[in-house]
């Protein structure tokens, strides 16, 4: 509409001319068009912005056709939280400034697109999660061709870029969904992925980069050497063991030029690209993060999730570097026992935790706020945040030193870095007030010994305003108008102010400005000789003390690489401390570490849970997994037994100790795992719209796929959303693969008691049952883990449970007793088919009994029963089927 409309932009007023120029160098942006106190919006920006702001929607001026112009405005004092809003629904908003002050101006203001706010091009507080990444995710490269993907990853509130390379479209995903971009830059080859995309990030906005913009940044602009370089350690592997190969350079290149074109004012101040390697971290895809809850619940809450419970950092560096921490846990011996042996220190001082932590609690968001001075956006009141956070941060290093120096040894020490930055703090110190404000405009930033000027302006306005205290007096006494004010507006400037009811008394010399409502507004040539004076101070010292601050700004902008690095390592201080204290308050202990193919958990919990059900009732379980005769462990046992509860409690004991952190066990020997997977069946899954099985059979087939002997394989109840058969074979299928061809440590729950039979053919293979009995046709359940399979499944005693009627419950009690005696024991095969069941053709066999010649039409309604997914009511509907079918057909 802009460029159509521009044609004939000559009629237009000059102001509206700039409109429509910023409009079309941005054109899928809502324009935010500074005009005097306000940012106006114009045509279907206005009408857009309207209704998403809920703000009034007024026209201003016709356009050519004579047409009013729509138009909405916010002030320009709360434009944040506007533009913080809009960015949270996925717009981008250009900030178009007036460029001079349009009182020094003749004519038009000069204005200019200052910058672009996107979902991830933003470093406002407001508009940022304090303990949540802001990242922009580009990808390079199309799947068609076979070479790998290229993916960059930019946080520009942290100035952090790191890229690396993704072999398919499965690890692209997973990477993806364990950063969790706020924006997605895609070549327009790879749109056919958004869709698909689109259900996973849900708060991912995607955008398609047409390729002459990476092209560009690659060969001209503030980032062509750092590309350039980039692309010539493509091939050999860099120290981190990553690859910048050419379509990893240019997702950089997409990332880099896509943020710069956001900050046409200012450079990105990124200086290096970090290549990293997701597969040397425990890899954990998609539906691992998904179904373990890691950092949401299936629900998509936070609350309740693993990184909520963990997270009690106290700063907003160390809450981002514990959910890094925990999404990207650790492959690698020593360094997962080098941050053990922190924690473990952090668990004995707990004192010294405690003096850190609340040291911690002031250093404030350190990392965030050097790259805001970076961009040129920091207002004093974030330097003066960052002098503080300077401070405490060497307060708590010296008390950590203190504590630490008499033991050379000590891992604690290693924590102290080299540079504190305490020149910088103490600069900060020195030259600023102690509450800088928030806009650098208005002066009272600086303290007078800075700069002499400043103390004689400050003295000169304050002298001035004296001088008015005294006039004022002086007035009143010499008039006798008691109630004389003098007094000040912006547009007014000062004047005296008499009421109503004494203007009788006014002095002749008097000169009246204006009349209000209560009374009359009059000046002398004394009070404007005076105004002038205060005023022409006041504005030199505003106008001195923004020139000092940005020289000031510029100065701590350079500093931004040693305060990330400081940050950096407050924010492991912070981790390692949070990791300590949670390990301190709920008892968690370290694990034993080591390149071993076993998992040995003794009384473990499940952290989450744990604190769910009653003090005291959690019950802990034992889990012994090897490589050799407990490679795959078949859990049967009741529905709500704790089946899933007890597989998750062990992936999540892995990935807390890989992480760095003390587990819920009273001991635990861990040997490394590679990759964890989790598939979680059909009916256990309500978080997903798709089709379920589809979902399920997919992930299952990653991780026939991607899963190594080092791997851990949870698996809740797979081949729940087909058929009976269906599901069993191909659960079968499944087991066997993992056990014979992959030989992973796997956990399989699931109702098909047929699979206990696998443990007689296969060595690895061993059943076990979350006990439950029966007690006076009650269930009990017992929650331990124990050897067997379980002999039964206790489903009308779940019903009774469930409030089902007596009625239906004794019905199904004696259909189950016929169906267990008579030809119902083919609900089950026997254990001597299985035996043979060792061949591929022997097993399908093992089904055979399954099928009788002609079933009858209640059995085969019966069979096709899933009573997992059944409600009471659709049971109570399914038996008077069944009594129906019965008197129908006589046979049965
Ligand atoms: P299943 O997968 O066997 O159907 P779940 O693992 O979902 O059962 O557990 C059902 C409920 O039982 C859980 O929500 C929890 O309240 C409780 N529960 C599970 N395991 C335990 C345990 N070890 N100790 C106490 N309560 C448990
Ligand atoms: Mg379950």
């Amino acid at each position: 509409m802009a460029t159509k409309k521009s044609a004939k932009r000559g009629r237009q007023s000059p102001a509206m001319q700039q409109f429509f120029r910023a409009k079309q160098e941005y054109p899928d942006t809502l324009l935010f068009f500074r005009m005097g106190d306000f940012y106006e919006l114009f045509f279907e920006d206005a009408v857009e912005a309207a209704a998403l702001l809920d703000i009034a929607l007024t026209t201003r001026g016709n356009d050519e056709h004579g047409v009013a112009i729509p138009m909405a405005g916010v002030p320009h004092h709360a434009a944040t939280g506007y533009v913080s809003r809009l960015i949270g629904l996925g717009r981008r908003v250009a900030i178009c400034e007036q460029m001079a002050d349009p009182s020094q101006v003749k004519g038009v203001v000069p204005r200019e697109v200052v910058r672009v706010v996107t979902p991830s091009q933003v470093v406002e507080e407001e508009a940022l999660d304090a303990r949540h990444p802001s990242y922009l995710a580009a990808v390079a490269g199309s799947a068609p061709q076979g070479e790998p993907f290229g993916l960059a990853v930019l946080e520009l509130s942290t100035a952090e870029l790191r890229a690396t390379k993704l072999l398919g479209p499965a690890e692209l995903l997973a990477e993806l969904c364990r950063l969790e971009p706020r924006e997605l830059l895609l070549p327009p080859e790879l749109a056919e992925l958004e869709p698909a995309l689109g259900g996973l990030l849900s708060r991912c906005s995607t955008r398609l980069l047409p390729p002459e913009v990476p092209a560009q940044t690659r060969s001209e602009g503030p980032f062509a050497e750092l590309l350039a370089n980039a692309a010539q350690q493509a091939g050999p592997q860099t120290e981190d063991g990553a690859e910048l190969d050419d379509n990893t350079v240019q997702a950089c290149a997409m990332a880099l030029g896509y943020a710069q074109s956001c900050q046409p004012m200012a450079q990105v101040p990124v200086q290096r690209i970090a290549p990293y390697d997701p597969s040397r971290q425990l890899v954990l895809d998609e539906a691992a993060v998904r179904n373990l809850e890691l950092v949401q619940t299936l629900a998509g809450d936070r609350k309740g999730s693993l990184l909520q419970h963990l997270d009690s950092t106290q700063s907003p560096m160390g809450a981002r570097l514990l959910r890094h921490r925990l999404l990207s846990p650790l492959t690698d011996l020593s360094g997962i026992r080098r941050r053990h042996d922190v924690v473990e220190r952090f668990v004995e001082e707990s004192t010294l935790r405690a003096g850190l932590r609340k040291h911690l609690s002031g250093v404030g968001d350190l990392e965030r706020l050097s790259t805001r001075t970076a961009l040129g956006v920091a207002t004093p009141r974030d330097v003066g945040a960052i002098g503080r956070g300077l401070a405490v941060t060497k307060a708590l290093f010296d008390e950590l030193f203190r504590e630490t120096q008499s033991r050379i040894d000590d891992p604690l020490l290693h924590l102290v870095p080299a540079d504190l930055c305490e020149d910088l703090g103490k600069h900060l110190g020195q030259q600023l007030l102690d509450d800088p404000p928030a806009v650098a405009t208005q002066g009272n930033i600086f303290r007078p010994e800075v700069d002499p000027r400043i103390a004689e302006l400050r003295e000169l306005s304050q002298s001035g305003k004296d001088v008015l205290l005294r006039l004022e007096s002086r007035e009143r006494e010499r008039t006798g108008i008691s109630t004389l004010k003098i007094r000040y507006t912006k547009v007014y400037g000062y004047y005296i102010e008499v009421t109503k009811a004494k203007l009788d008394a006014v002095p002749s010399e008097y000169r009246r400005k204006q009349t209000v409502a209560s009374g009359e507004r009059y000046t002398t040539d004394e009070l404007e000789e005076l105004q002038g004076k205060i005023l022409n101070a006041d504005e030199r010292l505003r106008g001195l003390e923004q020139e000092l601050f940005e020289q000031l700004r510029t100065r701590v902008a350079a500093e931004a690489p040693r305060l990330r690095r400081l940050a950096q390592a407050l924010a492991d201080v912070d981790v390692s401390c949070a990791l300590a204290d949670t390990a301190h308050r709920h008892d968690y202990l370290r694990p034993a570490m080591d390149n071993s193919l076993a998992l040995e958990l003794r009384d473990a919990r499940h952290p989450i849970v744990e604190r769910m059900v009653a003090v005291g009732q959690f019950v802990p379980n034992d889990v012994d997994l090897d490589a050799e005769t407990q490679r795959l462990m078949v859990i049967t046992g009741p529905n709500m037994a704790g089946k899933s509860t007890t597989m998750r409690q062990v992936a999540l004991c892995v990935i807390m100790a890989q992480a760095g952190g003390f587990v819920p066990a009273q001991s635990a020997k861990i040997g490394l795992v590679d990759r964890i997977y989790t598939r979680v069946g059909a009916s256990d899954n309500v978080a997903r719209g798709q089709s379920t099985f589809m979902v399920e059979m997919r992930e299952t087939a990653s991780i026939m796929a991607g899963a190594t002997k080092r791997s851990l394989v949870i698996l809740d109840e797979i081949g729940r959303g087909t058929s009976t058969y269906d599901g069993l074979s191909i659960a079968w299928a499944v087991a066997e693969h993992l056990h014979d061809a992959i030989g992973c440590r796997a956990m399989f729950a699931t109702h098909y008691h047929e699979l206990c039979d696998l443990a007689e053919s296969r060595p690895g293979v061993v059943n076990y049952n979350v006990a439950a009995k029966e007690h006076k046709e009650e269930v009990v359940f017992l929650r331990k883990l124990v050897p067997g399979g379980a002999n039964r499944s206790y489903g009308i005693a779940v019903a009774k449970l469930a409030g089902l009627p007596p009625i239906v419950l004794a019905r199904a009690r004696a259909l189950l007793e016929s169906l267990e005696t008579g030809q119902g024991t083919a609900h089950r095969p026997s254990r001597s088919s299985a035996k043979a069941a060792s061949k591929p053709q022997a097993q399908l066999d093992m089904f055979a009994p399954l099928t009788p010649p002609t079933p009858s039409p209640v059995e085969a309604t019966l069979r096709a029963l899933d009573i997992n997914q059944m409600t009471p009511m659709d049971a109570l509907l399914s038996l008077s089927r069944l009594q129906g079918l019965l008197d129908s057909d006589p046979s049965s």
